[in-house]
């Protein structure tokens, strides 16, 4: 059996009601259609060992379609809630995997879907507020309480507020330092997972995981969730508002390389216009991830909070503070405003190693894993 690679991992502690849902799950098998999660749930080890447990995990994106169909969901009994079983058993396996001491890591570690995202809110307020902080006392101590509060004009305005050098040094390095991070969690996963360093090789198995990892309309079995009874009430708004996010993240992605080369290459600096292209993109991506973010945090779980959220409601802030930036950059307030915006920047920057944005890594690293072990069974 696949899951047998795993043997060698120690087996993990489940909750008694993670226990319940993984073996409900895995009898049921009602919501193979949706994801890999399940079909994945049927070859692994039974005993659920570490691997196991964050293969499934990192399957999982939260997309809240089983929830939406589950028969033996809440009040049923059974109170089946896959996504919220698995929400705390990612994190567990993300924080093992990175094997860092994690901010929050002094609090007990959740056993509990509403302790797991407790703790997320915690650790995403406590950095906004440092980060925030860190920032306004680093412009006040550079440049003096006026900085704040007059009208920067001008190529190269934002750099009156904070130093350049800090700023193009500063995001660059801390991203390199996390996606080494990140590679090193993931090949950490990928051997526990009984894989070797050949099994990367295939292209047509990264093809295949690439079309799960974006779980476009199939499932990986092919079956459409059309082909699913209507009376289960599917809706796939969740996946769909967060592929949405997901979008306007890449877009204010692109502007931030787009913004690089202005600097670098062509001698404009940051604030540019209205109408270039740092600044078109750098609006449209985050008009996506409000939309999206905003209507992420309005489903909420019948069964309450679930994961994910602060992280969501961090890049909402993020956004926000974007789009004021931009519209009002030359009025009195840009200091202010810059400062919040890479304040929250900074923040999300010390979130993402240790919150869900690792399990992007872990996800790829799981899809590829469970089209292997498809292909091989
Ligand atoms: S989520 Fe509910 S309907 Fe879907 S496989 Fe599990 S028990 Fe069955
Ligand atoms: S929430 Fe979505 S991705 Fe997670 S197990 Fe359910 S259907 Fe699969």
């Amino acid at each position: 059996m696949p899951g047998n690679h795993s043997s060698l991992t120690p087996q993990l502690p489940l909750e008694a009601s993670q226990s319940a849902t993984l073996r409900a799950c895995a009898a049921c098998r009602q919501c193979e259609a949706y994801c890999a999660v399940f079909p994945a749930l049927a070859t692994r080890d039974a005993d659920r060992r570490e691997a196991d447990v964050a293969l499934l995990s990192h399957l999982c994106h939260d997309c809240g379609c089983c929830r939406e169909a589950c028969q033996y969901a809440d009040p049923h009994p059974f109170a089946v809630d896959m996504p919220a079983s698995l929400f705390p058993l990612a994190a567990a396996a993300r924080k093992r995997l990175l094997a860092l001491p994690l901010p929050g890591s002094f609090v007990p570690a959740a056993r509990t879907p509403h302790d797991a995202a407790r703790h997320a809110w915690f650790s995403t307020i406590a950095a906004a507020l440092v980060c925030v902080a860190l920032v306004f006392g680093a412009a006040l101590a550079l440049n003096g309480p006026e900085t704040l509060f007059t009208r920067h004009l001008g190529s190269g305005a934002f750099y009156e507020v904070l130093p350049r050098t800090a700023l193009m040094l500063l995001f660059p390095l801390a991203a390199l330092a996390i996606a080494t991070l990140w590679g090193w969690g993931a090949v950490r996963l990928w051997r526990e997972l009984g894989a070797n360093l050949r099994g990367l090789r295939s292209i047509p198995s990264h093809y295949r995981a690439i079309k799960v990892f974006l779980q476009p309309q199939g499932s990986p079995t092919g079956v459409k969730h059309g082909a699913l009874p209507p009376e289960l009430g599917f809706s796939g708004r969740r996946r769909f508002f967060r592929h949405v996010v997901g979008y306007g993240v890449l877009l204010v992605l692109l502007a931030f390389i787009l913004g690089f080369i202005e600097e670098n290459f062509m001698g404009r600096y940051a604030p540019f216009p209205l109408l270039s292209g740092p600044v078109v993109v750098a609006s449209l991506g985050a008009l996506l991830v409000i939309a999206g973010s905003c209507v992420l945090l309005s489903l909420r779980s019948p069964q309450g909070e679930r994961g994910g959220a602060s992280f969501v409601f961090l890049l909402l802030l993020l956004s926000l503070s974007g789009l004021a930036l931009i519209a009002f950059y030359e009025t009195h307030a840009m200091g202010s405003l810059l400062c919040l915006h890479v304040g929250l920047l900074l923040a999300l920057f010390t979130r993402l190693p240790f919150a869900e944005g690792a399990d992007g890594f872990f996800r790829y690293i799981a899809a590829l894993r469970f089209i292997q072990e498809r292909r091989r069974a």
